[in-house]
């Protein structure tokens, strides 16, 4: 009888599994159908653009292709993002010029199908060719063009090129101008720029986009834009909110800064017996201090001592502006517990310090930087802290006792101070300006394939990130886009993006900078087809509601009180003029008041709460703190 029960329910269910098993492979069939259905059209709508000024076919990429997996790998720089398990896209198209990048957005539109932009293929979480969801890929490498001009002190460049082709042709023209970037000499300019980007000369001129003064972007419409057309909003926002939510970006043009004939670098490592805590403590206090022209990183590591034990390393790679008699004066004086001696550095020109500063051989080539293929390549994990108060001896002893029990991630800290200090948190999205003395980098890197290998290696780093927590930025706990970290937060782009958005948003731009990159968001592309795991949200329609309601209000109450305000500018000795029109009230009510100089240069200045302003005598704050007078009347 049992036996026969069970053979009905075991027939029953094997029926029952059938079913769900058909169903399942109906289903399946039916979704593989639709989205072969809406690449196939895809291809059919890119072929037949009217408005393509060179064949595309050409560019077209499925796995029917016996080059896809190559052309796929060719730009994949983290291997964890490299596994057969990893999704792949349908579709690459390798533009090649203008009218495919304009052909790609309107068929991806009309297809609905989610595009994904790479431009040198870095991006830590693999965002640039990684999706949950069937995707193409928007391939920018032919795009490397470069155009320097000396007389000018600026450069146009291309998002496909690398930060090694732009140093080199810059190096080319003038062995006096150079550009502040990452050190990585395959790092692609579209994702570095549009992300911040930083490097050695940092404390010198800020980021790279604080030195972009003009770009070239597509937008949801396929439209080419400059930052003329585009407006100041769109050109802000693509100078370090991440070009990926806003549009394509073709090129950027960049102001060159100037570099010395001769640099001195110097890389000067300690272990513990040799005062790590001390000398590490002693950084915290000045490497944001020194002068500007100085730039002196400190990397932590676990390495084995002479007796075989694991013990912390630092070290100090260095870039100074200036020749070594002058570099050992400011480290006599502003640090001598490093110890550096003259034998400790090395003069050399910018280019060749920057082979040297990642760590090529001696006497490599500058032809060295012109190479689009890593010298190696990992499996890796990144993410990013903000040091805002120098942390105590102990603080420093708990750190190493945790690093040592982990072993695998390395911290590095970049020093900021200098020019980073002087700018505006709001001149750009990127916030962490003045007030932080470092940024920390968390690095796990190892070799061999497999998710529970990777799950591993990635925990370390969150562990060692959330013991961190004491020793960094609070409320909110500050994230670098450019080392993008999926653990802060993600969005599905769904109904309730925006406050998922937010989560992620406030940590890399803070809250007045996320709310003006949503705005942005929301007026270029409300559909947000331009979207990832992390790009900036449209603002819920309940938002834009609630907005509308309350500009009415303001209108309403400010209307009779418009007046004329005249104040010193906080950093120049300019005054500006403004009449709060009716326009400019609209700004308040968005809660942020921009001032432009009289001659329409588009620089301004922003205050936090611009409603202040409206009262008749008030006073006003600087965001860099000072004062400034305000004489209000009616
Ligand atoms: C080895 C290494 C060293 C690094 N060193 C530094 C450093 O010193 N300083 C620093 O600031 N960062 C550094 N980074 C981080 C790097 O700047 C970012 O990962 C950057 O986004 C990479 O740009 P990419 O074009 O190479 O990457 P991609 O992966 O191609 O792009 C990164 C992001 O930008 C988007 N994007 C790419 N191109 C475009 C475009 N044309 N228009 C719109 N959106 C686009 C992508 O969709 C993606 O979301 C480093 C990364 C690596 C792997």
């Amino acid at each position: 009888m049992e036996d026969h029960c069970g053979m009905v329910y075991n027939s029953m269910f094997i029926t029952t599994m059938s079913l769900f098993a058909l169903i399942f492979i109906f289903l399946f069939t039916q979704s593989l159908a639709t989205s072969n259905n809406a690449n196939e059209n895809f291809i059919r709508c890119l072929l037949n653009s009217t408005e393509l000024t060179s064949p595309i076919a050409g560019a077209i990429y499925t796995p029917a292709n016996s080059t896809f997996p190559a052309v796929l790998q060719a730009y994949i720089r983290n291997l964890r993002f490299n596994e057969s398990t990893t999704p792949k896209p349908a579709i690459i198209i390798t533009a090649l010029d203008l009218s495919h990048v304009q052909a790609s957005i309107k068929c991806a539109k009309k297809h609905k199908l989610l595009m994904k932009t790479r431009s040198g293929g870095h991006d830590y979480e693999g965002l640039s060719y990684v999706a949950d969801q069937p995707f193409f890929i928007l391939d920018l490498f032919n795009f490397r063009s470069i155009n320097v001009s000396i007389e000018e002190e600026t450069a146009w460049v291309q998002a496909g090129a690398t930060l090694g082709e732009l140093f080199y042709r810059i190096n080319e023209k003038s062995s006096t101008h150079g550009f502040p970037a990452g050190v990585c000499p395959t790092v692609g300019v579209g994702g570095h720029f549009s992300g911040g980007g930083y490097g050695n000369m940092m404390r010198k001129y800020g980021l790279s986009v604080d030195n972009i003064i003009d770009a070239e972007l597509v937008d949801v419409n396929g439209k080419l834009l400059n930052r003329e057309s585009m407006g100041e909003d769109l050109f802000w926002a693509i100078t370090g909110g991440g070009g990926v939510s806003f549009g394509v970006v073709i090129s950027y043009k960049i102001n060159l800064v100037r570099v010395p004939d001769k640099v001195t670098v110097f890389q000067v490592r300690r272990i513990s017996e040799q005062n790590v805590t001390g000398v590490a403590h002693r950084w915290l206090q000045v490497a944001d201090k020194l002068d500007n022209d100085l730039f002196i990183r400190m990397v932590f590591d676990v390495v084995n001592n002479t007796n075989g034990e694991k013990t912390i390393r630092a070290s100090f790679p260095s870039l100074y502006l200036g020749n070594t008699t002058n570099l050992i004066n400011i480290m006599d004086q502003s640090f001598p517990e490093l110890g550096l001696q003259r034998s400790d550095c090395q003069e050399m020109n910018w280019t060749q310090s920057i082979l040297w500063y990642y760590s090529f051989p001696p006497g490599s080539p500058d032809t060295t930087l012109l190479s689009r293929i890593p010298r190696t390549l990992t499996h890796l994990k990144r993410k990013s802290d903000y040091v805002k108060n120098p942390i105590s001896k102990q603080g420093l002893r708990l750190i190493f006792r945790k690093m040592i029990e982990l072993q695998l991630p390395v911290l590095t800290f970049n020093p900021y101070g200098g020019r980073m200090a002087e700018i505006s948190e709001f001149a750009k999205p990127f916030p962490h300006r003045a007030g932080n003395i470092a940024k920390i980098q968390y690095a796990a890197d190892w070799s061999g394939d497999g998710v529970d290998l990777a799950n591993r290696n990635v925990n370390l780093t969150r562990v060692l990130h959330e013991f961190m927590t004491p020793f960094v930025s609070k409320f909110p706990r500050e994230a670098f886009l450019n080392y993008r970290d999926l653990d802060i937060g993600v969005t599905d782009n769904g109904k309730n993006s925006y406050l998922q958005g937010m989560v992620y948003g406030v940590k890399y731009f803070k809250e007045t900078n996320f709310r003006r990159l949503v705005k942005v968001k929301t007026m270029v592309d409300p559909d947000n087809f331009f979207r990832n795991e992390q790009s900036i949200p449209t603002l819920p329609s309940w938002r834009k509601i609630r907005d509308e309601v309350v500009w009415i209000v303001v209108v309403i109450l400010c209307l009779p009180h418009l007046v004329t305000i005249t104040f010193t500018d906080c950093i120049g000795d300019d005054h500006l003029h403004m009449r709060l029109s009716i326009e400019n009230i609209f700004l308040t009510a968005g809660r942020r008041l921009e001032l432009r100089r009289g001659g329409g240069e588009g620089m301004g200045r922003r205050w936090e709460d611009p409603m202040q302003s409206l009262e008749v005598g008030g006073e006003l704050e600087c965001f860099g703190g000072k004062e400034m007078e305000e004489i209000a009347s009616k």
